[in-house]
């Protein structure tokens, strides 16, 4: 089958893209510049993935001419692309409205050019639309696949995490309405996949640069860890599950019968700052002089810090996925091997 694969160039998409290719999906991508499409096509160098520019998802008709391109040769589409960053200082512009448009832009398209042949649609959103902001610290509550964030377009504007929250909460919900107005003239289902936090090598060596993806940041930035400098929460902590089995979820839901009309809610383990630097320090002890040193590491494991959590219920998910989670130890060591063979 043909995958049409937006936002091609990310941390996640890449590995999808790969594990697509292995399993002998042609894949059409999109980036959003000539220079990107440069890079990711000389990354893969493989005749069944084809790069295609769409410079900005905020236009609502950004995916029309890819899809009149292949018209109605698209088996399956998987729409990664969507701001991620906390960088930001207009949330509508440089948050919101990209990842609503983006997620409109593509139904539309997918609609008007490519109906008789699109079966899946899989939409990659977020934990950010599970979860209420401020309450992943709270230990009466539990999140699942049909707990919702309640952030409104105006409430979610506070900060930049509650507006990227936000953006991936109306991006889904425009999706999951999209597909329930237009039943009788489309021939798609909806799958979501919602991780929490992604951690996990780049799939190239060459992604590795001074900064990583947001999620590996946080990485990094404990292996970059400078006294005064990096700020660092000793009280920190949040959930994680590894960019291999995100990518697998993916492509999983465009194949299980299972997974139609699901939201996949992906979560391995939870992980503090504190237990990042226990196991960073354990695997890598050329680290450990380099870690925050207000903390005792020795006799501080972190996850005592888990007792205040939320509960993270995914059992649903679990079921029709089959397989386990790559653990935080593994994963840990994985992203932080690549980031020191990298830049040795
Ligand atoms: P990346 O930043 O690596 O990837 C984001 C992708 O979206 C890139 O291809 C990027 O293009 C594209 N993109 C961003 N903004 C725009 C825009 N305005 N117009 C067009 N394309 C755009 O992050 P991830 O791989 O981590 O994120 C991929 C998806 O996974 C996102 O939807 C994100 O919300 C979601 N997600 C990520 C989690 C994580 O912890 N990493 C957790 C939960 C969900 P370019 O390369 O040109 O910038």
């Amino acid at each position: 089958g043909t995958v049409l694969l937006t936002g091609a160039s990310g941390f996640i998409a890449q590995h999808i893209v790969l594990r697509l290719l292995n399993e002998n999906y042609k894949v059409i991508g999109t980036v959003r510049s000539e220079s990107t499409r440069e890079k990711i096509d000389n990354l893969f160098k493989n005749e069944n993935l084809v790069l295609e520019i769409v410079p900005d998802i905020s236009n609502l008709n950004a995916f029309d001419e890819v899809l009149a391109k292949y018209s109605n040769k698209i088996d399956y589409v998987l729409h990664t692309a969507s701001p991620f960053t906390f960088n930001v200082n207009d949330y509508e512009k440089d948050l919101l409205i990209p990842a609503l448009n983006g997620t409109k832009s593509i139904l539309n398209a997918i609609k008007e050019h490519s109906v008789e042949s699109v079966k899946r649609v899989i939409i990659t959103s977020s934990y950010a639309a599970i979860t209420t902001v401020g309450k992943d610290g709270d230990a009466n509550v539990t999140f699942n696949e049909h707990t919702w964030n309640p952030a409104t377009w105006e409430s979610c504007q506070s900060d930049p995490v509650s507006a990227y929250c936000g953006s991936k909460t109306f991006a889904e919900k425009v999706a999951w309405d999209f597909v329930k107005k237009n039943a009788g003239s489309i021939n798609f289902t909806l799958t979501t996949v919602n991780p929490v936090i992604v951690f996990g090598p780049q799939l190239f060596d060459a992604s590795v640069g001074k900064n990583l993806n947001t999620s590996c940041e946080l990485i990094n930035d404990i292996v970059n860890y400078k006294e005064g400098v990096t700020q660092f929460d000793p009280d920190y902590f949040f959930s994680f599950v590894d960019v291999r089995d995100v990518s697998k979820a993916h492509v999983l839901a465009l194949e299980k019968k299972e997974a139609i009309g699901k939201r996949l809610f992906l979560i391995a383990e939870r992980f503090s700052n504190i237990e990042l630097c226990n196991i960073i320090a354990k695997k890598f002890p050329q680290l450990k002089n380099k870690m925050p040193r207000n903390v005792d590491f020795e006799n501080n494991d972190g996850k005592a810090l888990y007792s205040k959590a939320a509960y993270l219920d995914n059992s649903e998910t679990k079921k029709i996925l089959g397989f386990e989670f790559i653990s935080l130890e593994k994963s840990i060591d994985d992203t932080v091997e690549q980031l020191l063979r990298v830049n040795k």
